[in-house]
């Protein structure tokens, strides 16, 4: 039997037609400027996000060191949820590139509010560093998958202008909260002065990410991508990839979110495990109330061909996306039902 990989939606692999359509790619050199099709997968996530400008660059991780980069000086202090995915899986890079601090706020399922940012604010004194960004992760990995609704944003947006912040969002998985709100992608950029998000997650991507903003951010943007090394040259093999799956893979992430509902009632049905409701993609199952820990369970299913992931020793992580069908997802749902009966996890 083939196997099963829920650990992430980064696993996905390029369908045959997008390969097809990475094979019938024009390219040209990007960092010249002369990617025909870069240029055409810049200017439709603008418009789409209803941005004046947009950066096609290698990674999320690169996208949000750009934004941290022009956003911030040397000692300015980032606002950001402890769970945020810059301040957990960045390897501390914002410290590195762009040196500035950061502001943590324990927040339900990441969603930070206006009293949770206002409470770490910093006054006006130079014994405290600056706050000057706010960083806000839309949908939240580490908080379940779970997204912000537009009032909830609109309500940030006017505390970061009355503050004189700015507004990053880290929008890796942006396109899960637009299809599970049913909200257009420019109602979140609209409250944003920049965004990133993925294409080499939900999307099916091999490679790459896109940041959005004003003209002269994207400007000074360009500079830090080539500082980074992040200066692409016939890039328009994977702006190809994007603009299929723009094309292709966005309203399909409705089917993701129903598999994670499925999968979050198996795992339901489990004494003794909380499971999250799943918003969109990702399905969180924590083993605190159980006698065996996450990485017990995770081995026992990766004995029968599932891998998931163990983000911390009482958590498991099951991530549905466009390689895993509803054939897959009855055969995950069969293993829980017969690992529950069994004697090492049974309670
Ligand atoms: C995956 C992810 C990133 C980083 O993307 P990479 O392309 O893996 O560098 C950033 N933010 C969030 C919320 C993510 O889930």
């Amino acid at each position: 039997m083939h196997p099963i990989d829920l650990r992430s939606d980064t696993v996905t692999t390029p369908t045959a037609a997008m390969r097809q359509a990475i094979a019938d790619a024009e390219v040209g050199d990007d960092v010249l400027g002369d990617d025909p099709t870069v240029n055409a997968l810049q200017a439709r996530c603008a418009e789409w996000a209803g941005k004046p400008a947009a950066l096609f660059v290698p990674s999320g991780t690169m996208a949000n060191l750009v934004a941290c980069r022009l956003h911030t000086s040397p000692g300015d202090e980032v606002i950001l949820d402890r769970g945020s995915h810059l301040y957990r899986y960045e390897a501390g890079g914002f410290a590195v590139v762009a040196g500035c601090s950061v502001a943590l706020v324990d927040a339900r399922a990441g969603l930070l509010d206006a009293a949770l940012v206002d409470a770490a604010l910093r006054p006006d004194d130079v014994h405290q560093p600056r706050s000057r960004l706010l960083w806000l992760e839309n949908t939240h990995n580490f908080g379940g998958g779970s997204c912000y609704d537009l009032e909830q944003l609109a309500a940030l947006r006017g505390l970061a202008d009355a503050r004189g912040l700015s507004l990053h969002i880290d929008g890796a998985r942006v396109f899960n909260a637009c299809v599970a709100q049913g909200y257009a992608l420019s109602a979140v950029a609209q409250r944003a002065d920049s965004m990133s998000f993925c294409f080499s997650k939900g999307l099916g991507c091999p490679v790459g990410s896109m940041l959005v903003g004003e003209a002269d951010f994207i400007e000074r943007a360009r500079r830090v991508r080539k500082m980074l090394g992040g200066g692409m040259r016939q890039a328009g093999v994977l702006a190809a990839a994007a603009l299929h799956a723009l094309d292709h893979h966005v309203e399909r992430l409705a089917d993701d979110h129903r598999r994670a509902r499925v999968l979050a009632d198996a795992l339901g049905r489990w004494p003794g495990l909380s499971v999250s409701v799943p918003e969109t993609n990702l399905v969180f199952a924590d083993t605190g109330g159980c006698h065996f820990d996450a990485p017990a369970l995770a081995a026992a299913l990766a004995d029968e061909g599932i891998r998931v992931l163990c983000p911390t020793p009482l958590r498991l992580r099951f991530v549905t996306h466009l390689d895993v069908d509803d054939a897959d997802l009855s055969r995950v749902v069969g293993e829980l039902d017969r690992l529950r009966q069994d004697a090492r996890f049974a309670g």
